[in-house]
């Protein structure tokens, strides 16, 4: 048994209309309109998920508004400043938590 994280329903991995790979994590949906609010912010639906700011190595929910891409990782922040050290030499924090 797995959540929708759009609408918190229970739901058999077998019976679910959509599934969707996100942050290394398979996420299922009890509906295709589920799936699609999903794909238009997923960040605001799989809080569960914490990730750890790779500068001060703080705990942020994904829904943090500080976050960067960088190598193809998204990486999140505990505040700009956070975020603004990390712009400056991303080579320097971005292999804190591989
Ligand atoms: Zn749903
Ligand atoms: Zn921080």
């Amino acid at each position: 048994m797995v959540n929708d994280p759009v609408c918190g329903m229970t739901i058999e991995v077998s019976n679910a209309a959509a599934q969707e790979r996100y942050q290394g994590t398979t996420w299922y949906f009890c509906s295709d309109s589920c799936h699609s609010k999903f794909l238009v912010d997923p960040a605001r639906y799989a809080q569960h998920e914490t990730m750890t700011d790779p500068v001060c190595y703080m705990e942020v929910s994904l829904d943090s508004g500080y976050h960067a891409e960088y190598e193809g990782k998204t990486y999140y922040f505990c505040c700009e400043s956070c975020l603004g050290k990390f712009m400056k030499d991303p080579t320097q924090y971005g292999r804190a938590d591989a």
